[in-house]
């Protein structure tokens, strides 16, 4: 599994890069994750309402209905999470901060939060990107994402649940209205996504797809997250970017509309996904101008990442890799630059 895996990154060795760049070569990657909730889930940013915009249902069909959206940070901000503790647990960042003698004012890697302390040196911050803090610069992020949405509207996939903060003084069978409520997405809710990866190296590459895959929490308030099941469906190199969220969601639902009839319907599962899924990507891809390739041996790469993960013998080098790879852009290639014509970071990914 571990020689298909390498044997298939070499394969496509030309899309990825052999060290951090220092200028953009618009290297993409782009990875196409259809997430799936498997429980209630709540993607607001606060409030009892979830967030809702109103957009064409498809791109044929053009009735508009509101949809439910997952703002960027909420898919972000758990992956990044998910690979920061990995690192932290097999202490790599630890090991490799070599210089961990003087007492600088910079944060150390292993110390490192996504929130209010990047360390500017560590593979998260210097592949999701950091806004600048106290002598560190920020780094743009090579991963991009945008705001998911929900295929269907949102009345076909929210519910109101009651919460249970009821005072003692109106369980006396008053009809209050004190009874608090809030608005979730329900189970088996789908959102297709595209991760944009823009020059990264194949580690990097298999860190960031290990992050989705290994990602099932992500939500509001932690007491309240939700169970979500990242699906791959395609994973892509090109010069341009080939896909949208918006996009994706609104081929789905054309569709979808289109082999099941009149009425668009009210239940759906996976197999409307996987089975539209040549058809949607096919739309997609007539569009784009640029080159292309497809990963033909996806189920493969797949496997090959699941045992990558399941075997810290051939993982702990791996990381150890991405952390030094991490390091030596710092340190040689935007350490020299000292700011002179530095890319100011962009938003900040955490919420
Ligand atoms: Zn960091």
């Amino acid at each position: 599994m571990l020689e298909q895996l390498t044997s298939i990154l070499n394969q496509y060795g030309d899309a990825f890069q052999k060290q951090i760049p220092r200028y953009r070569q618009n290297r993409f990657v782009q990875i196409v994750v259809l997430r799936e909730t498997k429980s209630h889930a709540i993607f607001t940013t606060e409030g009892q309402t979830l967030d809702v915009e109103r957009l064409q249902a498809g791109i044929v069909q053009r009735t508009p209905i509101d949809r439910v959206v997952m703002y960027k940070r909420k898919q972000i901000a758990p992956e990044r999470r998910t690979g920061k503790a990995l690192l932290r647990d097999l202490s790599i960042l630890g090991d490799a901060n070599g210089g961990s003698g003087k007492k600088d004012k910079k944060i150390s890697p292993a110390e490192c939060q996504i929130m209010g302390g990047s360390c500017g040196s560590c593979p998260d911050c210097i592949l999701y990107g950091f806004a600048a803090t106290t002598g560190t610069g920020s780094q743009r992020a090579r991963v991009l994402t945008d705001s998911g949405f929900v295929v269907r509207g949102i009345s076909q996939v929210m519910r109101n649940i009651k919460l249970n903060a009821i005072q003692d003084t109106i369980a006396g069978g008053i009809a209050g209205s004190a009874f608090a409520s809030r608005e979730n997405v329900l189970p088996q809710i789908f959102i297709p996504t595209v991760e944009t990866l823009l020059d990264v190296t194949s580690v990097e590459f298999i860190y960031v797809l290990g992050n989705i895959l290994k990602t099932t929490r992500y939500g509001a308030e932690s007491n309240r997250e939700g169970f979500i099941r990242n699906h791959i469906l395609g994973i892509y190199f090109s010069d341009v970017e080939l896909f949208s969220n918006l996009e994706l969601t609104q081929r789905y639902y054309d569709a979808i509309a289109e082999t099941e009839g009149e009425t668009f319907p009210d239940y759906l599962e996976l197999a409307h996904f996987t089975g539209n899924w040549a058809n949607v990507e096919q739309t997609a891809l007539a569009q784009a101008v640029g080159r292309r390739r497809k990963v033909e041996n996806l189920g493969e790469l797949l496997s090959g990442v699941q045992v990558l993960y399941e075997d810290e013998k051939v993982l702990r080098p791996m990381l150890q890799k991405l952390v030094s790879d991490a390091q030596r852009y710092e340190k040689e290639v935007k350490g020299k630059d000292k700011g002179s014509e530095s890319e100011t970071g962009e938003d900040e990914e955490e919420a």
